[in-house]
């Protein structure tokens, strides 16, 4: 017998333009929908010439480009952007780039309640959650508020095409982990498990082919279109143990955020996979693989990503460090977290183990 359906559901209120060329030829009209004559577009430093190319196209509905965004949004930077979106008199923020450049422009509308257009340039889904992060004396701080959901979302796939194939690859594990805890999330719905499964099976299939061939435009729409369906599973559930832990390794220990991801997904979904045998038959069906943890070690290995957090400079001696610092935190997740649990699944993640093997001899 099945179990009765039980949940519930909210729209989020974001726009969203998929299209190629859209963020030159649909940023300033999303900007005049929402009535904004003085915006401030941000960027990190790599990403400034294509945060230009939207400000020319925005023309004199642009104030200027503050390209300094960095990692996590330190909290001085935050600060400095605040203050030159007053010095400007800006009336909105486009956010033009990374989960860091998107992160920024959260941290401005955080601050000044201004509205935040997003173009993102990466799978990570930033644009579509509610979520907003600042680092502070080494620790980053998190939490939910609607003022930084980004009031439009443009999608243009070819500001992907310049994105390295092993940060596509990291990036697109990184999506394909939203969808995964989503479909197991304790607030996970019918629509936005249906979301998760289809973002999987897009960004599944597109990364090889983005691998193979870069420049490959239809494959990076692809990608695009399941980085979208994954940030928005993101900012509709709640996530689990694998965000906590990569949060933990990346906060602390300063690992690399998408890389990281995609080397704990696999020993995640082996340590969650009795617990949530449904979540793990959709992502079975859409990865078409009866073994999902494997199939995403073997992915990620094929793609030619990091397959151990050794190779990403974690040190032995942080793997307890880390596990007692998972274990102490709480969030929902379909298998009790206990610190030799983590422990286990960390150790095996550390020397890249197969992930269905035993731990430890
Ligand atoms: P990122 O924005 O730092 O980008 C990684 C690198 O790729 C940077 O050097 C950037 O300049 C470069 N880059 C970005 N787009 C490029 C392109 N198209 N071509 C060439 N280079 C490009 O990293 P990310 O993985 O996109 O985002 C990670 C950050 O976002 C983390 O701080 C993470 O915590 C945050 N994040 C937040 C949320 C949320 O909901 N708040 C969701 C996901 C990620």
């Amino acid at each position: 017998m099945s179990t009765p359906l039980d949940f519930s559901y909210e729209t989020r209120p974001a726009r969203v333009v998929f299209r190629p060329g859209a963020s030159v030829t649909a940023t300033p009209g999303e900007v005049a929908r929402l009535g904004l004559h003085r915006v401030l577009v941000v960027c990190g430093s790599r990403g400034e010439a294509t945060a230009r190319a939207v400000a020319d196209a925005l023309g004199g509905d642009c104030v200027g480009v503050h390209a300094e965004a960095l990692m996590h949004v330190p909290v001085e930077v935050a600060d400095r952007a605040v203050e030159v979106a007053r010095e400007l008199g800006a009336d909105g923020c486009v956010a033009v780039g990374g989960g860091s450049a998107i992160g920024l422009g959260k941290a401005i509308a955080l601050r000044t309640g201004l509205p935040l257009v997003a173009v993102p340039s990466t799978y990570a889904g930033s644009e579509m959650t509610s979520v907003w992060g600042l680092t502070e004396h080494g620790a980053k701080r998190t939490g939910r508020n609607l003022a930084v959901l980004p009031r439009s979302v443009v999608y243009d796939p070819e500001l992907t095409l310049g994105l390295p194939v092993p940060l596509s690859v990291t990036s697109g594990i990184n999506a394909l982990a939203h969808a995964a805890e989503a479909l197991y999330a304790p607030d996970a719905s019918p629509l936005v498990s249906l979301m998760a499964e289809e973002g999987v099976r897009a960004m599944a299939a597109a990364l090889p082919r983005v691998a193979a061939a870069p420049g490959d435009l239809d494959a990076r729409g692809r990608a695009l279109y399941g980085a979208w369906l994954c940030g928005a599973c993101l900012g509709a559930t709640t996530m689990g143990l694998h965000h906590k832990l990569c949060h933990v390794l990346g906060g602390t220990f300063g690992l690399p955020h998408a890389a990281t991801h995609t080397v704990v997904l696999p020993y995640v979904l082996a340590y969650n996979a009795s617990a949530a045998p449904g979540a793990l038959t959709a992502l079975s069906r859409a990865l078409g693989t009866d073994d999902v943890p494997r199939a995403l070690r073997e992915l990620a290995a094929t793609l030619g990503a990091p397959q151990s957090l050794a190779e990403l400079g974690l040190k032995e001696a942080d793997l307890t460090v880390a596990a007692a610092q998972t274990a102490a935190q709480s969030y929902p997740n379909p298998r009790e977290v206990t610190a030799n649990g983590v422990l286990g699944l960390l150790t095996a993640a550390y020397e890249g183990w197969d992930p269905r093997s035993e731990p430890s001899p």
